[in-house]
């Protein structure tokens, strides 16, 4: 039988000219330098530089064998270990059913932005992918202000001022904590506050709690506890699980917003049909837990902290603004202090002030004005991750009861870290 035609659809995606993620690409042009023989620090991708915990990837090798296509939402052995990590973790319930797990949480983030019909509202600076999403779905932004002086964090304020403007409008706020590209997180009462105003005024939160695992005290708090009936919280493998490249995502949803996770598993077996299954059976492992990933969590979240706050100092002592992380691997220093001699060395901006760095120096970090900040702002996002996880990990090992990391253990085991700081300090001085 003939099919009936379609009606014209008025489908304008902008997506003509658009390059490829700042993220990405610095990865591609860093791996382009080194495979032409040169050195680079690489501070570009926000990539994990530990090794996926022994008991997932054993989970992994024993799954290999998994070929069949599973449910969209992801399996359900899976979604049920997702539900009880976010009740053990978090002490929020979200049932198995309104847990999916898809190909990373940066598709689902897509996905999400294509079904709901509100505005995105996210903070500057961002992570460098939420806006582009927006824009190649044609969704309007609405841009939040923040300061360095207060750790890059929104003010519950700030929010309550845009959202009172059109009170009724529907709105995406995304809210990222411990944070790309800077590393704050909130406080408890910055978390109550801000999930008041989110209900208040009705918006769907998507909380992004990829870093959460890697808050440097431990003590990651999910806004959910606030608005549950409103947040989504979105977690996956790629950060403290090192597992980027397995590509696993995760969103969680409140039962009120059944309709979207249901219009987003349409799209989902439509395009994705559903994520890798050796990597769901893996991931299994991951989100239950245990002693040895405890540990592993330990260990990782000990190393990022000190060499976050080496890094800090070694930069402030050079007149380099910069707030000290709560978590993840990423520093966000201002070089303003040095805007006249950048400037006589026609270094104008965030985006030639890390060209120069990078074909001078060697070490590859990001723009601010990728993050969304004003492309004159001397800014930029350093991700400290140029260093061998496994090693690093395994000396940990020797150290005797509250040992940490010093400077001495941070030179052996993260040289080129400490070497980029040094070197990215005489760069300046010499200009
Ligand atoms: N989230 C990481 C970053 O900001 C890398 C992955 C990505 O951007 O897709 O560098």
């Amino acid at each position: 039988m003939p099919q009936k035609n379609s009606p014209a659809v008025n489908l304008n995606l902008n997506v003509r000219g658009l390059p490829l993620s700042a993220t990405l690409r610095i990865n591609e042009i860093s791996n382009q330098m080194i495979r032409e023989g040169k050195h680079v620090f690489k501070l570009g991708l926000g990539q994990s530089p530990f090794p996926v915990p022994a008991p997932v990837e054993e989970e992994l090798k024993a799954n290999a064998f998994q070929k069949d296509y599973l449910p969209v939402l992801g399996l359900s052995e899976l979604r049920k270990a997702i539900s009880a990590y976010f009740a053990r973790t978090q002490a929020v319930t979200y049932g198995f059913d309104n847990i999916m797990v898809g190909p990373g949480s940066k598709e689902l983030m897509f996905i999400l932005q294509l079904v709901y019909y509100g505005d995105l509202v996210i903070p500057t600076p961002s992570w460098v992918s939420y806006a582009p999403q927006a824009h190649i779905i044609g969704r309007p932004i609405r841009w939040l202000p923040t300061k360095a002086s207060h750790g890059w964090r929104l003010s519950p304020q700030e929010i309550e001022n845009v959202f009172k403007m059109d009170p009724e409008r529907p709105r995406l706020l995304i809210l990222n904590y411990p944070n790309n590209p800077h590393g704050s997180s909130y406080s408890t009462n910055e978390l109550r506050e801000i999930a008041r105003i989110a209900k208040k005024y009705r918006v769907v939160l998507l909380s992004d709690e990829i870093y959460g695992e890697l808050k440097h005290n431990g003590e990651h708090i999910s806004i959910a506890r606030f608005y549950p009936e409103g947040t989504i919280i979105s977690s996956g493998l790629s950060k403290w699980c090192g597992a980027g490249g397995w590509r696993l995502g995760v969103f969680a949803f409140p039962e009120s917003l059944t309709w979207l996770k249901n219009a987003m598993a349409a799209v989902a077996s439509e395009t994705f049909t559903s994520t890798s299954a050796p990597i769901q059976y893996a991931a299994v492992r991951a989100f239950e837990g245990g002693r040895e990933i405890e540990d592993y969590l330990f260990r990782s979240r000990m190393i990022l902290k000190a060499l976050g706050k080496q890094m800090v100092k070694e930069m402030t002592e050079a007149n380099i603004a910069v707030n000290m992380p709560d978590g993840a691997f990423y520093l966000f220093p201002d070089f303003s202090h040095f805007r006249d001699k950048l400037l006589q060395n026609d270094i104008e901006n965030s985006e030639q002030l890390c060209e120069r760095l990078l074909s001078e120096t060697g070490i590859a970090i990001l723009p601010g004005s990728a993050f969304g900040r004003p492309p004159n702002e001397l800014t930029a996002r350093l991700s400290y991750v140029d260093f061998d996880g496994a090693k690093i990990l395994t000396a940990t090992h020797r150290f005797s009861d509250g040992q940490e990391p010093d400077v001495h253990f941070l030179e052996v085991y993260a040289p080129n870290c400490i070497r980029a700081i040094r070197i990215m300090v005489e760069w300046l001085k010499k200009l």
